[in-house]
């Protein structure tokens, strides 16, 4: 994605401007796709103050004092949320040839300080391409997601609200491969909280917060390891008595996830291959499903049918972390939804996933995710209906976040 000049002087011009927030902004254009229903409301006229929506409305009486934009024939979405974003973490494609090599790589030669500039180039295409709020989920070195999240809320940078992890809590070894002893003593604890335990378990949570985490990042399984029922328990136990939700890292089969389940995880991420009664579980405790899916795997694709038919919430979650030399991480990760759609998913519910779902899942009811009064007034637009041609998403011309104008391309 190439940022215009009339970009930055808008993100400029409009972050300086605190006394803007005062004023009532309306937001006029040709429609807006009312996610949780399904259907356009046209025309749509959204009013903002204090970087909330007020109200939605389709009346002519705008009061004469409000500052007002208009879009034209443009199509207003809510603000994209990614539930499980990598903004501090970069792998290399060329890396991949040797197990392994790609995490070493990182951790041994990559330094928080680098992390954090990877992470601010990563927030700006992010936000750039229409995400206003990500789940940033561990990977970051230390704690480099918490230092991005809070320039980003100073406005010091741009970049989409984080809700931040801090280092995932993990069996031994992280999600590192077989490595000599002295390696895991060094490079282990720069990316991961290693458990073994129920005391190191609420240790690990303990000190998650301290380190500013917004929310729990949990590798249940990897290789052979696996953390346990009781240390599951007590890390959801610890989680939730400082109010902080619980994502759960799951792959392998069922009983991964089953154990997260039954400690009583928020969602569990990637989950592959899980069956129906699993799901059928998810769906009963309201627990979502983050596919991470980036191309369409024919069984991956299979368990996203099966969700669906369980009734599992699913919450789009990019998982992406690979440099591409073509195209940005904004550009990258807002293209993984065709991995859904190629799975049976129909357009509204792509853009559920992405919005209402993803937006609940991360920072609970009623804040982000839906174009309705009381919501954040964040808000995208882009040149066709989304609901008859979802791949309009991957070209947002126009970003709001909290009231605030970020970009505009007419
Ligand atoms: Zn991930």
């Amino acid at each position: 994605m190439k940022i215009c000049i009339c970009s930055i002087l808008i993100w400029l011009t409009v972050f300086l401007d605190v006394s803007a927030q005062d004023k009532l902004t309306v937001v006029k254009a040709k429609a807006l796709v009312d996610v949780r229903n399904g259907q356009l409301i046209t025309p749509a006229v959204i009013y903002c103050r204090q970087g909330k929506i007020e109200k939605v409305d389709s009346g002519p009486s705008i009061p004469a004092d409000a500052v007002i934009i208009d879009l034209g024939a443009k199509y207003l979405l809510p603000g994209l949320v990614d539930a499980h974003s990598h903004l501090c973490h970069e792998y290399q494609y060329e890396l991949e040839k040797i197990p392994g090599a790609n995490i070493v790589t990182e951790t041994a030669i990559t330094d928080n300080a680098t992390r954090a500039l990877i992470g601010a180039r990563n927030a700006r295409d992010m936000l750039l391409a229409g995400y206003t709020t990500v789940r940033d989920l561990g990977n970051s070195g230390e704690n480099t997601d918490v230092a991005l999240r809070d320039a980003i809320s100073k406005n010091w940078l741009p970049g989409p609200r984080i809700y931040a992890a801090t280092r995932a809590l993990s069996p031994i070894g992280g999600q590192f491969s077989k490595m000599t002893a002295n390696a895991r003593k060094t490079l282990v604890a720069k990316e991961y909280i290693e458990i073994s335990g129920v005391d190191e378990a609420r240790k690990a949570v303990r000190e998650a917060i301290f380190n500013g985490a917004d929310c729990i990042k949990v590798i249940v399984n990897n290789n052979q390891l696996s953390l346990n029922q009781e240390e599951l328990t007590a890390i959801v136990q610890e989680a939730r008595a400082a109010n902080l939700k619980v994502a759960a890292h799951a792959t392998n089969g069922d009983q991964p996830a089953l154990n997260a389940i039954n400690a009583g995880v928020n969602s569990i991420e990637h989950g592959y291959t899980l069956s129906a009664p699993v799901l059928k579980l998810m769906a009963e405790k309201g627990i979502y499903l983050v596919p991470t899916d980036r191309t369409g795997v024919p069984r991956y694709q299979q368990r996203i049918k099966r969700a669906q038919e369980a009734g599992v919430k699913i919450a789009f979650g990019s998982d992406m972390y690979y440099y591409d030399a073509q195209r940005n991480r904004g550009e990258v990760t807002v293209s993984t939804y065709h991995a859904y759609t190629q799975s049976g998913m129909s357009n509204v519910q792509v853009l559920r996933s992405a919005t209402m779902n993803s937006g609940e899942l991360v920072a609970g009811p009623g804040k982000i995710g839906l174009l309705e009064p009381g919501y954040l007034a964040d808000i995208i637009a882009v040149d066709e209906d989304p609901l008859t041609k979802i791949e309009t998403v991957e070209h947002v011309v126009f970003v709001m976040k909290e009231g605030n104008v970020i970009s505009r391309r007419d």
